[in-house]
């Protein structure tokens, strides 16, 4: 077991959510399991996440010391497995302001993703990281502010940000809705939040059932203690509703691009057919491995 894993081991303190942080409802019923916690589904709006999971300082003291924690996992995991999907989100968001903007891109990690916009002087980006060697060495590669921690942590000040992008970031995060919150209050009017999310259809094809017992011998490999949530875009489309805002727009994105030639020729392949079938049908059929959604602040 690696330091990026939360395992439970039956000593350290966990967390029971009594109710569904999407719709409210306190009726959950088991889903699967896996690194020792339990991920249970939301039987009114099928949300599925991880109950009872670790405390919030577990949480918060993973993702500030343990999760990023060396320049080679920065530069493989965040950077050259990403720089396909990165490279495509910062064009959609580009294209959506197309005068440029000011743009904080929550868990920015290596901060790869600003890096696409630095190079113009219409955009102001900069990023919220809670590992500090990652939120330091992003701030030194890319030339932008990353402020180190949580975003419950900083204090900016009312309406100051254009869009907020999360990307393959938000289902860590142990308070959805106080987030939301916080992301509301600091968006313009009409703001843009983007999130990417792994497909679930896909995730769960992958990493449960038969497949999961046979190619890893475990019920399910989810990660589940550092992944909290499991959304789909009917889930985080209906949280994100809650919150007064609403789909502008989604994408199909593909799977880090790891491996061999050959498997990285084959995530080519099955992005590009994927990608395909999810624009024809608008995306209700969906086998990608990533969905990038747009979602835009609404008035009161
Ligand atoms: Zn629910």
């Amino acid at each position: 077991m690696n330091n990026h894993a939360l395992v439970a081991d039956g000593n350290s303190m966990l967390e029971t959510l009594p109710a569904c942080p999407c719709c409210n409802h306190g009726e959950m019923s088991p889903f699967t399991s896996s690194n020792g916690y339990r991920i249970v589904r939301c039987t009114n709006c099928k949300l599925l996440f991880v109950n009872p999971r670790p405390s919030e300082e577990a949480i918060r003291r993973h993702f500030m010391e343990e999760y990023i924690d060396s320049e080679n996992r920065v530069e493989e995991h965040f950077v050259a497995y990403r720089t396909h999907s990165l490279e495509r989100e910062a064009r959609i968001i580009r294209n959506t302001f197309p005068s440029g903007a000011r743009l904080l891109d929550l868990g920015t990690a290596s901060g790869a993703f600003l890096g696409y916009f630095t190079d113009r002087p219409e955009w102001r980006v900069e990023g919220v990281e809670p590992s500090r060697f990652a939120a330091r060495a992003a701030q030194e590669r890319y030339g932008v502010p990353v402020h180190e921690g949580f975003l419950a942590d900083q204090e900016f000040e009312d309406e100051q940000f254009d869009v907020i992008t999360s990307l393959d970031a938000f289902f860590f995060h142990p308070n959805p809705n106080k987030d939301l919150r916080e992301i509301r209050r600091i968006l313009k009017p009409n703001g843009i939040f983007a999130v990417e999310i792994p497909g679930l259809r896909f995730r769960l094809l992958k990493n449960t059932g038969l497949v999961s017992r046979i190619v890893y011998g475990e019920p399910a490999r989810l990660n589940a203690g550092v992944h909290l949530f499991y959304y789909s875009r009917d889930t985080l489309g209906r949280m994100l509703g809650n919150h007064g805002f609403s789909e502008v727009s989604a994408h199909p994105e593909q799977s880090p691009m790891y491996g061999n030639k050959l498997l990285r020729l084959l995530n080519d392949a099955y992005y590009f057919t994927t990608a395909t079938i999810y624009r024809a049908t608008g995306g209700n059929l969906n086998l990608a491995p990533k969905e990038f959604i747009l979602y835009r602040k609404e008035a009161p």
